[in-house]
């Protein structure tokens, strides 16, 4: 009896001793169907992505000009308040290369390659004017749209018209003296930026205004209303043959507008 029992185990054990039987319940423990769980681990990954530097902040692209405003005289020159008791027309028409380019297409193109650009980034991105065939807004109109935004940078988008074809380069306009905080060292800080980032992405400083790429400005009605980090940048001069080429391409455009762009997030990654 006791050695036909003993062939039994064996036999039925298959291993020849009696721990295979004991070692089963283990191998029916939810051992192996635990194992999705270790498969639910790749989620954690997901919760370390991190949003971009600057997601959430605000700027407010402020393209110069309109399309419609030549046409429209009247509402153009109606005077607006402009700052330091000064007032002024509500827009103007801005200029143009000798070929025809306005500035105003300019600009508008510009700012919505650069608004497209830090909406990427997570930016939340107001725009002054949606479309290049209005009239204005008003220069205390777009200063508004800055304030009301409670933008972390406003950036005034421009080109100039220098009568003489020899002037070039770009600068970067601020309020000066400053008439509230963000017009002081935020603004200037801005400026500083822009202008670093234009020239070390190849663009030369102004040869006919400001100093260094930098203009303090009292005059201008958009940097004077503001109440937050503010600059206007004049891209260049369009009556200068090799800038106006640059200025009416789409790739002189896009050069331009990576620049500020740049600008714009080192600016706002310094924050
Ligand atoms: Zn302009």
């Amino acid at each position: 009896m006791l050695t036909g029992l003993l062939l039994l185990t064996a036999c039925s054990g298959g291993g020849g001793t009696a721990t295979p039987p004991a070692a089963a319940p283990p191998s029916t423990s939810p051992v192996p169907s635990s194992s999705p769980a270790p498969s639910t681990v790749p989620s954690t990954p997901s919760t370390s992505v991190t949003p971009p530097p600057n997601a959430g902040k605000v700027v407010v692209l402020d393209p110069g000009h309109n399309g419609g405003n030549s046409a429209n005289p009247k509402e153009i020159n109606r005077k607006v308040p402009a700052g330091r008791g000064a007032m002024k027309p509500c827009n103007t028409t801005g200029t143009s290369t000798n070929a025809g380019y306005p500035e105003h297409a300019f600009t508008f193109a510009v700012a919505q390659e650069v608004g497209k650009a830090l909406a990427d980034k997570g930016i939340k991105v107001v725009y002054t004017r949606s479309d290049d065939t209005g009239v204005g807004p008003c220069v205390d109109e777009r200063a508004k749209i800055g304030n009301s935004a409670e933008a972390d940078a406003v950036v005034s988008i421009h080109a100039d018209g220098s009568t003489s074809a020899s002037a070039h380069g770009f600068h970067v306009a601020y309020s000066s003296p400053p008439l509230n905080a963000a017009q002081g060292e935020p603004s200037q800080k801005l400026a500083h930026t822009v202008r670093d980032t234009l020239r070390t992405d190849g663009f030369t400083t102004s040869t006919y205004i400001g100093s260094a790429g930098l203009s303090a400005r009292a005059d201008l009605g958009g940097l004077n209303l503001s109440t937050r980090p503010t600059v206007l940048v004049e891209c260049g001069n369009m009556r200068n043959a090799t800038e106006a080429a640059q200025m009416s391409s789409a790739t002189g455009q896009t050069r331009y507008a990576e620049a500020i762009t740049q600008a714009i997030e080192a600016y706002l990654t310094a924050q």
